[in-house]
């Protein structure tokens, strides 16, 4: 779907630290109340993992090959898992309780699976993969609804749910292959993340992204050569876009993790990766090989004292210059 501009973001998994400040962020500001408490616009899942809804990826949405829409599963409420809240008042202001605990029993929640990862010690491995809307350039939620009540704005490809239009009939929540949409039971409406487009309009970077603890996001234009997002998806085509066969053509983009060695019985390290590339390429796609080259080539020569125009933009040496708003 062809828009004046496309607003992007590019987030480096080889720097996430898995702390969810981005997600807090996010949350404070949007969905910890009026019935989006269960929703996460932004989560963090470890990876290998059943990421957030549980197993979303095998619920299907996007397009097939010849472009025709797919609906897919709806997550259900065991796949969210239920908000819970803790008794502050009683444990910490009255003392009636002498525990701190849960108002419900939990039994599933965003990074339910933090930091299992895969394989076994010494070759044991992981990392995380911090998710919002992607913001899509053929959005399966704008496809899916019967109402036409999504729309993505011309003057920056924001994805958006227009509330006046919207009647909760949720095949966006099942055609979106990221589970990216989410259904308010308190007013039978679909909402999902909307890139802090109020923020985005005063030139401020998202929550998420000015918040985050490890400078791994990038925001700009996708058609600013001169901008970060060109640099990382175009220019040097190390950022690539999560499942990318689902057919919606993301705006959110990943650097994929360069993984350590492979440790052999005799405590050595070996030529092989512990991350196998097959995981990260089921993930990110085929480029995934070439990205890591490139970074592994660029590291080298700032390592030797040479200049490095991707290594300088990844590294993000001041934060305000991660966000190129116009
Ligand atoms: Fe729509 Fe999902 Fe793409 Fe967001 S990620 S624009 S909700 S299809
Ligand atoms: Fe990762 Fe940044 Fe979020 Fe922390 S704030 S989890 S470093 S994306």
């Amino acid at each position: 779907m062809a828009v004046k501009r496309q607003l992007s973001m590019v987030l480096d998994l080889n720097k996430c630290i898995g702390c969810h400040t981005c997600t807090s962020a996010c949350k404070l500001q949007w969905t910890n109340r009026n019935g989006r408490e269960y929703m996460y616009w932004n989560n963090v899942e470890t990876r290998p993992g059943t990421g957030y809804p549980k197993n979303f990826h095998e619920m299907g949405g996007g397009f097939d090959q010849d472009g025709a829409l797919r609906i897919g599963k709806e997550p259900s409420a065991e796949d969210y898992g239920v908000p819970w809240e803790y008794n502050y008042e009683e444990a910490l202001m009255t003392g009636t309780d002498p525990w701190l605990r849960p108002n419900v029993k939990p039994t599933w929640g965003a990074n339910w699976d933090e930091d299992e990862g895969e394989g076994d010690y010494p070759n044991s491995y992981y990392f995380y993969l911090p998710r919002l809307c992607n913001h899509c350039e053929n959005p399966a939620c704008l496809a899916a609804c019967s109402r036409n009540a999504i729309y993505k704005r011309q003057e920056d490809g924001i994805v958006l749910i227009d509330q006046e239009r919207c009647r909760g009939y949720r095949y966006c929540v099942s055609a979106c292959p990221y589970k990216k949409v989410y259904f308010n039971e308190e007013i039978s409406k679909s909402e999902k993340c909307i890139f802090c487009y109020p923020r985005i309009e005063k030139g401020l970077p998202t929550a998420c992204a000015k918040q985050c603890v490890g400078r791994i996001r990038w925001i700009g234009y996708r058609d600013d050569e001169d901008g970060p997002i060109h640099t990382l998806v175009d220019k040097y085509k190390v950022a690539l876009p999560l499942y990318p066969e689902m057919g919606t053509k993301p705006n959110v983009f990943y650097v994929p993790p360069l993984s350590p060695p492979k440790i052999d019985e005799a405590g050595g390290a070996t030529a092989e990766s512990r991350v196998p590339l097959d995981y990260l390429e089921s993930l990110f796609g085929d480029g995934v090989s070439a990205a890591l080259e490139t970074i592994t080539a660029e590291r080298a020569k700032k390592a030797e004292g040479g200049e490095s125009e991707l290594m300088d933009t990844l590294i993000g040496y001041r934060h305000a210059e991660m966000f190129k708003l116009s």
